[in-house]
C-alpha cells in the first residue's frame, strides 16, 4: 500500500524532474561548450561526447531509469546525485571557469535542496566532490577562472530561463497543494455517506450562530430530526437499503430547506438543522410542512426513503449558557416527540396538554 502510494508520487516527481532536466541540461550544455570551444589546448573529443551525452541524452535515460525503480522517487534522488557528480566533473574540465562553474553549482544546489531538503543538498555536495576528484584524476587539475565574453553570453539563457522554469514549477506545485488543502478541509467537514456537514463541523457552525445570536440579537432556530423505527429498515431490508434511505433523507432535507439553512448529520439516523433568521412559529411551520411531505413520500411504494421522522425544535434564547444547552433543549423536544407517538414535531414552547400530531393540508 505504502509502496503503491510512493510509486504514484514518484512518477509525478520524475515527470517534473524530467522536464526540468531537459531544460536545464539542454541550455546548461552551451555554458560548458563555450568554455570548451575557447580552450587551449583543444578539448578531447571524448569530453565533447560526454558533454553532448549529459546535455541531450542523459535527461531521457534518467527519466526511464527512474521509472524502472520500484519507487521512482528514490530513483530520481539517485539521478540527482549523478547530476551533482557530473557537475563536479565539468567544473574540473572547465578549469573552474568562474561564471559557468558558479551557475552549475547554484543550479545543482537549488535542485537538490528543492527535491530533498538540506539532507539531499549535503549529499549533493559530497557527490560534486567525488565527481571533481574523478575529473582531477582523469584530466589533471588546472585553474583558469577568467570568463570571456562568449562564455558570459552563452551563460545568459541558463541564468535567466532555468530559475524562471523552477519558479513556475514551484508556483504550480503550491497552487496544487493549496487546492488539495481545500479539498482535504472539505472532506474533513462532510459526512461521507450523506454529503451533509459532519457533526464536528456542524457543531462549529452552530457555535458561530450561537455567538451571533448572543452578540447581535439575531433570531435562530435549531431542529433535531430522528428517523422513526429506522432499525426496522436495516433489519427488514438490509444495511445497504438503510444507507440508501439515509442518503435519500439528506437529499430530501436539502431540497426542503432554504439555502441559508445548515444541515448536518448529527450521528446515525439523527440530523441537525440550524435555521438562521427565523423565530419559532415560522420555523415550526417550515418543519411541520417538511414532516408532512416526508410522510406523504414514505407512503409511496418503491421509494428509497420509507420512514417518517420525529423532530425537536428549540429557538435560541438568551437564557441558554452554551450550544450544549441549546442542543439539549432540542433533544428534549425530540424525545417528547418520540413519546408523543413519533412522526411529529415538538417545540420548546410545546404544551403537553394541547399535544396533537402535526397535520397540514
Ligand atoms: P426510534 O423511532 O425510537 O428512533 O427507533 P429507531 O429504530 O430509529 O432507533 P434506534 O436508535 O434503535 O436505531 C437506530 C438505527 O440506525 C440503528 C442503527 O443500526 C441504524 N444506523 C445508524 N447509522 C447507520 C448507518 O450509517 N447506516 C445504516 N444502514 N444504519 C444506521
Ligand atoms: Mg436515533
Ligand atoms: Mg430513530
Amino acid at each position: 500500500m505504502e509502496t503503491n502510494r510512493l510509486a504514484g508520487k514518484g512518477k509525478r516527481f520524475a515527470a517534473r524532474l524530467y522536464r526540468m532536466r531537459v531544460i536545464g541540461l539542454g541550455i546548461g550544455f552551451f555554458c560548458v561548450a563555450s568554455v570548451f570551444a575557447q580552450a587551449q589546448p583543444r578539448v578531447s573529443p571524448w569530453l565533447w561526447a560526454g558533454l553532448i551525452f549529459h546535455g541531450f541524452i542523459w535527461p531521457h535515460l534518467a527519466y526511464r531509469a527512474a521509472l524502472a525503480w520500484t519507487v521512482p522517487y528514490r530513483g530520481e534522488r539517485f539521478n540527482l546525485m549523478i547530476d551533482s557528480a557530473l557537475g563536479g566533473f565539468w567544473l574540473i574540465a572547465m578549469r573552474f571557469n568562474i561564471l559557468p562553474s558558479m551557475l552549475i553549482l547554484a543550479m545543482l544546489s537549488m535542485n537538490s535542496i528543492a527535491a530533498g531538503g538540506v539532507r539531499l543538498f549535503v549529499r549533493g555536495i559530497v557527490a560534486q566532490l567525488l565527481g571533481a576528484v574523478l575529473g582531477a584524476a582523469l584530466l589533471g587539475l588546472a585553474f583558469a577562472p577568467q570568463s570571456q565574453m562568449p562564455t558570459i553570453l552563452a551563460c545568459l539563457p541558463f541564468m535567466i530561463l532555468y530559475p524562471l522554469a523552477l519558479g513556475l514549477l514551484t508556483y504550480r506545485l503550491s497552487q496544487k497543494l493549496a487546492k488539495q488543502a481545500r479539498e482535504l478541509e472539505r472532506l474533513s467537514q462532510t459526512d461521507g455517506l450523506t454529503g451533509l456537514w459532519n457533526r464536528r463541523h456542524w457543531e462549529d457552525l452552530l457555535a458561530e450562530w450561537f455567538e451571533r445570536c448572543r452578540q447581535d440579537r439575531e433570531a435562530c432556530c435549531l431542529v433535531l430530526f430522528d428517523l422513526d423505527h429506522f432499525k426496522d429498515v436495516n433489519d427488514t431490508e438490509g444495511h445497504a437499503a438503510g444507507d440508501a434511505a439515509l442518503r435519500s433523507f439528506a437529499l430530501f432535507l436539502r431540497g426542503s430547506l432554504r439555502p441559508q439553512d445548515i444541515a448536518g448529520r448529527y450521528g446515525g439516523e439523527e440530523f441537525g438543522v440550524i435555521m438562521p433568521g427565523v423565530r419559532l412559529p415560522e420555523a415550526q411551520r417550515m418543519v411541520e410542512r417538511l414532516l408532512f411531505n416526508l410522510r406523504a413520500r414514505a407512503g409511496h411504494a418503491g421509494e428509497a426513503l420509507r420512514c417518517t421522522s420525529s423532530a425537536g425544535l428549540a429557538e435560541y434564547s438568551p437564557g441558554l449558557g452554551d450550544i450544549n444547552e441549546w442542543v439539549l433543549e432540542a433533544d428534549r423536544c425530540l424525545y417528547a416527540a418520540k413519546a408523543n407517538g413519533r412522526d411529529c414535531l415538538v417545540t420548546s414552547e410545546w404544551d403537553p396538554g394541547s399535544a396533537r400530531r402535526n397535520a397540514i393540508g
